[in-house]
């Protein structure tokens, strides 16, 4: 059995149902389908979940989202046109609107994630519908009935174990079953969703439950590249990645698939599988627990910016006991979360996500690094960008790194920071942010210009 989900530019038009359709009934196994809201039908256009929280946020400070609310009510409107539904399924998903903007209030965060849902519920029900209307049986399922429990911790919600054996049932109910993406309910009854972009969570937590053989993820892009497709014309598809390299390469950029999502379907040994909707028949890429290494160590290249690093020195800081802790401890009093530490015999560097800091906070952290821990220099450094070169292959390639950075040196791009080692499958370079384009191509090009697509 397989759970399909399809993502919001699968779902955006009539025309892409009729796609969706004809990929879940063109097998057998494909039981569980998991819809996002719909999402873009061209580059400049608004996903439906974008204008909902416009909406929210419009009700919050007592304004009437007049245009919003006619622009989603005209998305869904014209998509059951295209299909062929009649206009009843639209006055409820009216009137379902019309009652989540007239909600409580006093929460302004759930009352936000209550109109979030909205997207993904409404378009469960409007898919199944349209199965139905093709002759297929199929049903809408609502989360709160099946058991999808999740904390209630708004835009960020996490599943409850529990949730897990309650949705197991559902392998009872006959037919083909839609399942909206995105959110689940607390305990109190209320509807908290995932962090942008979790259908991918939702569908990788029914894979799990209902111990799914395979979990179909449908988007819009053939495969996972080795490298952004932006930077690079007709990069390498990647055919199969581990969850570990999946992980490594999603912590620096890569999006096609929500990095949470792949915890459930980790836990449960159940591989993904990344496909097209409008081209179902390309390969894809399969994330799985253990690969056959046939690709040279490096599967992939990524690279993030908005890093800064914290630099701290201190003459025999190899000798004194507690310096991490205490320097992280502070840190931590301005509650700031790190990425990494590389760190020397009298040096140490954090680094850190720059959006978490402000002048002001980083003259007040170097003055008690500097008094507390009487430290030699401290100073910030800002605009820098990490690139994450990763493989399973590297444990077993003497050379890597050598390669890597004799790359970066004839691009001329100057390596500020390595972390190898804590990572069996990555090796992380700090570079200004300047120099991060240039870099990914020369370590790119090092790795996969000479093999053949
Ligand atoms: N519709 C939600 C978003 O845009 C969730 C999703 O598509 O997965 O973030």
């Amino acid at each position: 059995m397989k759970v399909v989900k399809f993502g919001g530019s699968s779902l955006a038009s009539g025309k892409q149902l009729e796609k969706v359709f004809n990929i879940v009934i063109s097998d057998p196994e494909r039981k569980v389908v998991v819809v996002s809201a719909p999402g873009k039908r061209y580059p400049k256009d608004t996903k439906v979940t974008d204008l909902l929280i416009e909406c929210a946020e419009m009700c919050l400070e007592q304004r009437e989202p007049k245009e919003q609310f006619h622009t989603l009510i005209e998305r869904y409107a014209a998509i059951a046109d295209e299909i062929g539904l009649s206009g009843e399924i639209i006055s409820e998903i009216r009137e379902d609107l019309t009652k989540r903007l007239g909600a409580d209030k006093s929460n302004p965060e759930r009352y936000m994630d209550l109109l979030k849902a909205f997207g993904e519920d409404n378009n469960a029900k409007l898919v199944a519908a349209f199965f139905r209307h093709k002759g297929i049986e199929a049903s809408y399922v609502d989360p709160k009935e099946a058991g999808l429990f999740v904390s209630d911790e708004p835009g960020n919600a996490q599943v409850l174990s529990e949730s897990y054996e309650r949705l197991y049932a559902l392998h009872e109910r006959p037919g083909i079953l839609v399942f909206p993406g995105f959110f689940g309910y607390s305990k109190e009854g209320d509807v908290y969703t995932f962090s942008r972009s979790g259908s991918d969570i939702t569908g990788a937590i029914l894979a799990n439950a209902l111990k799914a053989d395979l979990y179909e993820n449908f988007t819009d892009v053939d495969a996972v590249y080795a490298v952004n497709p932006n930077l690079i014309e007709t990069p390498k598809e990647i055919k199969e990645l581990t969850f570990r390299e999946m992980r490594e390469l999603s912590y620096a950029g890569f999006s096609v698939l929500h990095d949470e999502a792949l915890v459930p379907a980790f836990r449960a040994g159940i591989p993904v599988h990344i496909k097209n909707t409008n081209n179902p028949n390309a390969h894809g890429t399969r994330i799985v627990a253990d690969r056959d290494n046939t690709n040279g160590p490096v599967i992939g290249v990524a690279s993030d910016e908005g890093f800064c690093s914290v630099y701290v020195s201190k003459y025999l800081m190899n000798r004194e006991i507690g310096f991490g802790r205490k320097l992280l401890h502070i840190l931590e009093d301005f509650g700031l979360s790190y990425e990494h530490t590389p760190s020397g015999i009298d040096d140490l560097s954090v680094i850190l996500r720059e959006n978490q800091l402000n002048p002001e906070k980083e003259t007040a952290i170097i003055d008690r690094i500097k008094t507390e821990l009487h430290a030699d220099e401290v100073k910030f450094e800002h605009s820098l960008a990490l690139i994450m070169v990763v493989g399973e292959g590297m444990r077993h390639n003497i050379g890597t790194m050598a390669r890597a950075s004799k790359a970066l040196a004839k691009a001329k791009v100057n390596i500020e920071m390595i972390n190898q080692g804590s990572s069996e499958v990555s090796m992380m370079f700090g570079v200004k942010e300047i120099d991060e384009v240039k870099a990914v191509k020369a370590i790119y090009d090092e790795f996969f210009a000479a093999v053949p697509v």
